[in-house]
């Protein structure tokens, strides 16, 4: 039998906030000491009152903007109790039935083809403390408790392991461009997890659904996602059971693992959080936070193409990074509007590389987009060639030193003089007798070899337009 996969994501990520959620304690915990970024708030200590963030509400209420989503007028918080103890309280405060955003869309593009997968909600909750398991013993570290969590969930309309790691990078990266979060899956701030269950193709029924956890990168919600649709074909084909739980992926392994059977929502025990007042929005504000809502990668890689001429791959590729398509655009405003395409493929190649190879992210490398558009000038007015860049850029890659400097401490600057070029092809006439010979005798790659010797001695700083004609003077060329 043929089956489809059907899956569902819900998204964490962690807002950047100065202060949590309902403290002021500070957000910036990662590299510090346990149980530092603490209060009597977070603490839950008796008769303390929690205070909604507004910049958290802001955030949450721009991402739902951007992810097409519906701000009601009428907001609240709830109380979502649970037994496992990561939250000093006893409970999350989280949203229930009153969302900051509802009914949203986002696209992914996997192939070529545009598939839209739809937004259930987006809403905001707190972080919880992190629980370290020891032989026999607990500790508990409160300092990620109360840190605002954006939690987007997806309808169940992700047919793929493919579809739902581009769904991953596409809200990643709306994300990033709203500036809302850093995304970064390895620090814990942006965490997903994900329904899934399978079924005969074109059926509508919905089967037992797993919902899997643990995955602490894109590849392995990729994996896992590929892992448990075959697992559960496995058990659909042996006629075994499938059953509703929660699974873990264990990346070392490449396996998910029960973890226990499901809660339903009932089990939460939700109820109004009676500290905290619901919030009614103003619908000026809410048009205020979308007139100011940025350009998004989208709109973004279109503009590429039409204003700068751009390949799409390019401007796809650009684009995918908010960072990178910045300082593109700062070194494209030092340039002229004509080298768009040239710089983006700079950018993509020879810089690429040496991020990658030095696990560099641009936004921390040596190069202004100053710096690079000055080597750019150089080579336009023929002071470095072509091999020569290469070089001189790597040394700016790796030094931060401007190309100028680099050229001037290193003589690296082009030779254009006319007599020195023609000293250096006389020399080499003279050396590579058999060449001339073979090039006199009709042989027109003696010539590239000739000029490679030319290029060798001068260390590639030779003209080449200059040697070209020198090179048919002296060899009586045609
Ligand atoms: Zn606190």
């Amino acid at each position: 039998m043929d089956y489809e996969i059907v899956i569902g994501l819900e998204v964490h990520a962690q807002l950047l906030t100065k202060s949590k959620m309902f403290c002021s304690c500070s957000t910036d915990y990662i590299n510090a000491p346990p149980n530092t970024h603490v209060c009597p708030v977070c603490l839950a200590m008796p008769g303390v009152l929690p205070a909604i963030n507004k910049k958290a509400v802001e955030y949450t209420v721009m991402t739902a903007l951007a992810l097409n989503c519906t701000i009601p007028e009428y907001t609240k918080f709830d109380r979502k109790s649970y037994f496992y103890p990561d939250l000093m309280k006893g409970y999350q405060i989280s949203q229930y039935d009153a969302p900051i955003g509802k009914g949203g869309w986002l696209t992914i593009e996997g192939n070529g083809a545009k598939k839209r997968i739809n937004i259930t909600r987006v809403h905001l909750e707190e972080d919880v403390a992190k629980l370290w398991h020891r032989g026999g013993y607990s500790l508990i570290d409160v300092n990620r408790s109360g840190v605002p969590l954006m939690e987007t969930v997806s309808e169940p309309e992700i047919s793929s392991p493919e579809e739902a790691r581009d769904y991953l990078i596409k809200l990643r990266n709306i994300l990033r461009y709203l500036g809302v979060s850093t995304c970064n899956m390895e620090e814990g701030s942006f965490r997903c997890d994900a329904n899934i269950s399978i079924r005969p193709r074109g059926s509508k029924e919905f089967f037992p659904k797993v919902e899997v956890k643990n995955m602490n990168s894109l590849k392995g919600v990729y994996q896992a996602m590929e892992y448990e649709s075959k697992r559960q074909r496995k058990v659909f084909e042996e006629g075994g059971e499938l059953v509703q739980e929660t699974r873990g992926w264990i990346d070392e392994k490449g396996i998910t693992v029960t973890q226990r059977t499901k809660e339903y929502a009932d089990d939460y025990r939700y109820f109004p959080e009676p500290d905290l007042p619901p919030l009614v929005f103003d619908k000026a504000w809410v048009e205020e936070i979308r007139a100011k809502l940025p350009e998004l990668p989208e709109a973004r890689r279109e503009r590429f193409v039409t204003q700068y001429g751009l390949p799409l791959y390019n401007a796809n590729i650009l684009t995918n990074s908010r960072a990178l398509a910045d300082y593109f655009e700062s070194c494209l405003k030092l340039m002229n509007l004509s080298k768009a395409k040239m710089l983006s493929n700079w950018l993509l190649g020879d810089f690429s590389r040496l991020l990658n190879a030095t696990n560099t992210e641009i936004e921390n490398t040596k190069v202004s987009p100053e710096h690079l558009a000055e080597m750019f000038s150089l080579v336009d007015n023929g002071t470095i060639s072509g091999p020569t860049t290469k070089a001189v850029f790597e040394e700016m890659f790796h030094s931060g030193k401007r190309a100028s400097d680099i050229v001037a401490g290193k003589k690296l600057s082009q030779i254009s003089d006319t007599t020195e070029v023609r000293k250096v092809v006389k020399q080499v006439i003279a050396d590579n007798a058999k060449a001339v010979s073979d090039y006199s005798s009709g042989k027109q790659q003696a010539l590239t070899f000739i000029t490679g010797q030319v290029m060798k001695t001068t260390r590639g700083r030779a003209n080449p337009t200059l040697v070209g004609e020198i090179l048919m003077q002296e060899l009586g060329g045609k």
